[in-house]
């Protein structure tokens, strides 16, 4: 396969789950010719989903198969992959990384909201308190692509969206 450098950029949004990657990718999406690209869906739709794992209460992911589902997607660029974890993608997909950060008590808020109780509750709340995803954001993509953004209100919510528009035209300049 040969490979054809990028002339529009493939961003990832990650972070624990609720603190707003969906939200962010979906206007980002309306505001750019950018496609969403939501991850638990796509495995959904292409039956990349194992058996249930009891104690995380979710469905095992068939990283592989995922990949080779994806794959062809990723070449032309143009794509926001949203997903709560990252070091299994390839490097060489991604052009910018952005971490989703919230608050605790706002995302233990939407969380609740969302039907979460118990140690589902409790390992995603613990997953933000550790900045597990921001580490793992870190070790699995050079530091300068990777960029944490706070998004506990709808003020940042917008500002967040500028930034990364702000983002793709400059990376777009820097790329012709
Ligand atoms: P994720 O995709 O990371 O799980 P979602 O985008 O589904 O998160 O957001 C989780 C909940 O939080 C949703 O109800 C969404 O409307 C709300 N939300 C997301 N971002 C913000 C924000 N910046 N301010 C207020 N509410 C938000
Ligand atoms: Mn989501």
């Amino acid at each position: 396969m040969t490979n054809h450098p990028r002339i529009i950029p493939n961003l990832l949004v990650t972070g624990t789950p609720g603190v707003g990657k969906s939200s962010i990718s979906r206007l980002l999406s309306e505001r750019t010719n950018f496609t969403w690209r939501e991850v638990s869906k796509l495995a959904e739709e292409h039956n990349c989903l194992d058996e249930y794992d009891p104690e995380y209460q979710c469905p095992f992911l068939n990283e592989d198969k995922l990949l080779d589902v994806m794959e062809g997607m990723m070449a032309k660029g143009g794509n926001i992959v949203d997903y709560h974890g990252c070091e299994f993608f390839p490097e060489r997909w991604f052009d910018g990384v952005f971490v989703i950060r919230t608050n605790n008590t706002v995302l233990y808020d939407r969380l609740t909201a969302r039907g979460y109780t118990g140690k589902k509750l409790q390992d995603n709340i613990q997953c933000e308190i550790f900045e597990t995803l921001l580490e793992e954001a870190q070790s699995s993509y050079k530091p300068e692509i990777v960029q944490e953004l706070q998004n506990d209100t709808e003020e940042q919510l917008q500002k967040n969206i500028d930034t990364i528009i702000e983002w793709i035209e400059r990376w777009k300049e820097n790329n012709l």
